[in-house]
């Protein structure tokens, strides 16, 4: 599989480290509110790359993190009256909620941030033993970017010019140079309750460490896949490369993949921008989650901003709806016999395979679609549908009903179907109100009875 690395800015063959398995950390989200559908625009787009990975014949090992310490989640428990923990808690278990809504498979490694704090210490340590870090005179613990030769390496930043425009601003005198960056907070009043013990006194860690000390302790110190939204090229996963490779003195990520940002109106959606709509408030206005889902992965390719709008909501509803008519025809086909979806597979695949290019594998489905409608019209045999569409729906993750016929409405088929041979039109449409009243709708075809799911 190809996909777009951000470390290189060219197109690179995925070779796992330890074939088949692929090891993929992605940052995941700050639990001080609910996540908005900008957020989940990445965490879906993770989602397909992990189900594409598997369906190419990988093996996933996946870390998240959840951010449960930092200045919106103390400043919202404070506001809350709630401790850290039990606050942070709640938005975790809302993220949850809305990750089953939206279909995204769980992380082998779900972990929070506040539960790995000695491994981040000790990760500091190492850097201050290499001289990679300073503490300053109140306790806190500073990288010192100059002193890390690939420092830029993925934002593609120009060092020279990063130096020569930089002032030290009055608040920042204990950083020997502005761009260094916390890697341990030292407590201050506002902080309250939260704040640990470490060498260099009580405190907390700073956001980018966490995600180098779990990263490392669930998938090595080099792993395979880094994944998160545009935003967090610089500083988050410089630093990130920063601080671990400062540590391990190995390269950290082989492969960089970031996902586009959701946009309305030409903005980033965001909290700070007040543009923004969590996944509740689309469910309220009665949008299906995987509506949403397919919106967010299916209609733009990753790497392209995505303009919400509600025609795009309304398109993919009308695209879903298109796939649950063909899965209620395929399973109430009855024509059987052998033909083959391996040139329809194979397209898929070959989409996938090419970063991800979704629109060409969407196309090829509704291609395949059109073609075993045309069969179906025809009475041909169009093989075992129902098992093509699960290896593609592993991938798409769209959930759909259950088109099974259920035991009580073939029986009153089946009897509709005698009263109409008699000429008991009475009768049948007796029995065609009682299917009706079960949920299920007849329409009488040149080829009898179709009935289809309300
Ligand atoms: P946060 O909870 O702010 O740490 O963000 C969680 C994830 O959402 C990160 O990977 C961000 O890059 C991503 N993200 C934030 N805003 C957007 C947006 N408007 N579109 C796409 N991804 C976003
Ligand atoms: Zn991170």
């Amino acid at each position: 599989m190809k996909l777009f690395n951000t470390l290189h800015r060219t197109f690179e063959t995925i070779k796992p480290i330890h074939p088949p398995e692929v090891s993929l950390y992605a940052c995941g989200p700050t639990v001080y509110d609910f996540a908005h559908i900008g957020n989940f625009r990445t965490f879906v787009f993770v989602d397909l790359l992990r189900r594409s990975l598997k369906f190419l014949g990988f093996r996933v090992k996946h870390a998240m993190n959840y951010t449960d310490v930092d200045d919106k989640t103390i400043r919202g428990a404070q506001k809350a009256g709630e401790r850290l923990q039990d606050y942070t808690s709640k938005y975790i278990h809302c993220f949850l909620e809305d990750c089953d809504t939206l279909n995204l498979e769980r992380p082998e490694f779900l972990i929070r941030a506040t539960e790995h704090i000695p491994q981040m210490i000790a990760m500091i340590q190492k850097l201050i033993d290499q001289d990679y870090a300073y503490i300053s005179e109140d306790g806190s613990v500073y990288y010192r970017v100059n002193a890390f030769k690939d420092y830029g390496c993925l934002a593609c930043l120009d060092r020279a010019g990063l130096q020569a425009g930089a002032r030290v601003s009055q608040d920042e005198y204990v950083k020997e140079s502005i761009g260094d960056f916390a890697l341990w907070k030292s407590w201050t009043p506002e902080d309250g309750e939260v704040k640990w013990e470490s060498p260099w006194g009580a405190g907390r860690p700073g956001w980018h460490i966490e995600c180098s000390a779990m990263s490392t302790e669930y998938l090595g110190e080099t792993f395979d896949l880094h994944c998160g939204g545009v935003d967090l090229v610089f500083p988050h996963h410089e630093n990130e490369i920063a601080q671990s490779e400062g540590a391990s003195g190995k390269k950290f990520v082989n492969y960089w993949a970031h996902a586009a940002h959701l946009l309305v109106n030409d903005q980033k959606m965001s909290k700070s921008a007040g543009n923004f709509f969590t996944l509740r408030d689309l469910l309220q206005k009665g949008y299906e989650g995987r509506v949403i889902r397919y919106t967010l992965f299916a209609t733009a390719h990753y790497r392209q901003t995505l303009n919400f709008t509600w025609d795009s909501l309304e398109a993919s509803k009308a695209a879903i709806s298109r796939l649950d008519d063909w899965i209620a025809r395929f399973s109430a086909y009855a024509v059987k016999g052998e033909w083959s979806h391996q040139s329809f597979i194979e397209k898929f695949k070959g989409a996938l395979e090419e970063d991800l290019n979704i629109s060409e594998a969407m196309a090829a489905l509704f291609d395949f679609v059109r073609e075993t409608n045309k069969r179906m019209d025809e009475e041909f045999p169009v093989g075992d549908l129902p098992s093509v569409w699960n290896q593609i729906n592993s991938v798409l993750g769209l959930a759909t009903v259950s088109h099974e016929i259920p035991a009580t409405i073939q029986a009153l088929l089946e009897a509709r179907k005698v009263a109409r041979q008699t000429k008991d039109w009475t009768g049948s449409d007796r029995i065609r109100d009682e299917i009706l009243a079960l949920g299920w709708i007849v329409r009488d075809t040149a080829k009898g009875q179709e009935v289809k799911k309300l």
